[in-house]
């Protein structure tokens, strides 16, 4: 493998790059009109123009991607996360034209896409699953004679769904109705499939996934969990490796059976297998991302390992030079996701231009970014600008790694969910581990930021105060 083709922009584009680089490996960078000066583009030895901005015009015309990958001579694609990443039919096409997609098999992809699909495949294997149907339900009295066996609160969920999208909570049986036929024309609209499914809505849950590899000789590894459970719109905002709660024992039996879902679909490459997990620790699978994820550093902190470098080794045919018992976690750390939105407004997506940006750095922390100060934040596209990484020795160490980043990265022009983190990084509840998929809900609301802020106002403000009477001092000296 000589020349790979990145088919993603932003922060993932750039990390991908670092990794090929690393290798040796030539990249080529692919742009829509809205990212020409973005940093993926300075960075990659070719780049090509591919289309409008909107991303059905660019980043997902396959065909057109296909196109440059066989123009310019090279060997494989990267799809990142988002955009082709899942895209069963894109990855068949790659594989036709004698690329290598970096990624899974298409029936993995397919298969796993599906959530409907998903539950299915590992059901012989078994995997603990959330009390549901697996099929698609339409037929709105089937819907409520299976929703009182299950019991409310139910979530009505897209087989489709991705990226927190296509959910929906009903807490008692009069609002099934209305909210089900919601979800399948959201569904419908935004996956192009209206197929929805109940499930249980379990209570306070923690969002557990574990990381898995596998190669082409029939290894499969796991590489410890992540804790996502600090979500809003049911996406995560902050995640962690290790989780805090997890012991060895529980651990082990996870990392087993996310292997057992990665046999399952015949599963290449890098993956994630999400878990929910109840109370009362027990655990359930929720859905395999086929893909690199979005908090993949955090694991790379734990383990020392460049998962993007394994996701190529394991491409090229290489077979996995480390073995279940050669890893092992060594320190804590926790990943913010840096999204320009308004925490002091419901989350909405802020745009506009990164007129200050200046980002923290020092032993323990990592920036995985793709923008300059300078730029415009295009709106065309997901609104997350960077991921700020840290690493400690104790999980204490790394919360306080983190507060100080937080402190040291300097955005102006767009509001970012940066003081927001700062919230979550500085709460009880968070510190102390004991918390759920609820923690926003329970303990945020925008007064906590403002009260944050109005408080570091006053201390600035006195900080100042203090100053002027100081000078004010020297400067009479000279006078008496
Ligand atoms: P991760 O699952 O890696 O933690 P996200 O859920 O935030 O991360 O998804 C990563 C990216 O992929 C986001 O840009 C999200 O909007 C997009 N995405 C994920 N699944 C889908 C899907 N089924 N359809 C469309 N976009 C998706
Ligand atoms: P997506 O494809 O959008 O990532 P997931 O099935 O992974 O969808 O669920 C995303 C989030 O939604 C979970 O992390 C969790 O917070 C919440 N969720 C999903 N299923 C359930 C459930 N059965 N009970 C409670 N919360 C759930
Ligand atoms: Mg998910």
């Amino acid at each position: 493998m000589k020349k790979i083709v990145i088919a993603n922009r932003g922060e993932i584009a750039v990390r991908i790059m670092k990794t090929a680089r690393k290798m040796g490996i030539k990249t080529v960078a692919l742009y829509s009109t809205a990212d020409r000066n973005a940093p993926h583009v300075q960075l990659a030895d070719e780049a090509v123009c591919i289309g409008e901005a909107p991303s059905n015009q660019s980043y997902l015309v396959g065909s057109k991607i296909i196109q440059v990958a066989k123009e310019l001579h090279a060997d494989a694609i990267h799809p990142g996360y988002g955009f082709l990443s899942e895209n069963a039919d894109f990855a068949e096409e790659v594989a036709k034209n004698n690329l290598i997609f970096i990624g899974p098999k298409p029936n993995a992809i397919r298969v796993m896409g599906s959530k409907l699909a998903a539950k299915e495949t590992v059901k012989s294997y078994d995997i603990p699953m959330v009390p549901g149907i697996d099929k698609a339900v339409t037929d709105i009295e089937k819907a409520k004679s299976i929703a009182i066996d299950i019991g409310f609160p139910i979530l009505i969920k897209a087989s489709a769904g991705g990226g927190g999208k296509g959910m929906r909570v009903v807490e008692e049986e009069k609002d099934l109705e209305s909210q089900m036929q919601r979800a399948i024309s959201e569904a419908t609209s935004a996956f192009g499939d209206g197929s929805i499914f109940i499930e249980k809505y379990i209570s306070s849950p923690r969002h557990i996934e574990i990381q898995v590899v596998a190669d082409s000789h029939g290894n499969i590894i796991h590489l410890f969990e992540r804790e996502c459970s600090i979500q809003r719109r049911h996406q995560k905002v902050v995640e962690e490796a290790p989780s805090a709660i997890l012991t060895p024992q529980l651990r082990s039996k996870m990392g087993e059976a996310a292997v057992q879902v990665a046999r399952s679909c015949d599963y290449l490459g890098a993956g994630t297998v999400e878990f929910l997990l109840d109370e009362h620790h027990n655990f359930y699978f929720l859905e395999m991302n086929t893909r690199l994820q979005v908090e993949h550093p955090v694991t790379e902190m734990i383990t020392g390992l460049d998962l993007v470098e394994l996701q190529i080794r394991i491409a090229r045919g290489e077979e996995l030079s480390i073995q279940q018992n050669d890893i092992g976690i060594n320190g804590h750390a926790f990943e913010l996701r840096v999204y320009a939105e308004d925490p002091l407004n419901n989350f909405l997506p802020s745009v506009g231009n990164l007129e200050v940006y200046t980002i923290p750095s020092g032993p323990g922390i990592r920036v995985d970014d793709g923008f300059n100060e300078g730029m415009d934040i295009p709106i065309y596209y997901d609104p997350m600008l960077s991921k700020l990484i840290t690493y400690g020795k104790s999980r204490e160490e790394a919360i306080l790694l983190m507060l100080k980043a937080i402190d040291n990265y300097k955005i102006e022009g767009v509001q970012t969910t940066l003081p927001f983190g700062k919230f979550v990084f500085n709460h009880e509840a968070f510190q102390s581990g004991k918390f759920d998929t609820h923690f926003v809900k329970k303990h945020y609301t925008p007064e906590n930021i403002r009260s944050i802020e109005e408080e570091e106002a006053k201390i600035a403000a006195l900080i100042a105060v203090k100053q002027y009477i100081e000078d004010q001092k020297i400067v009479r000296l000279p006078i008496h």
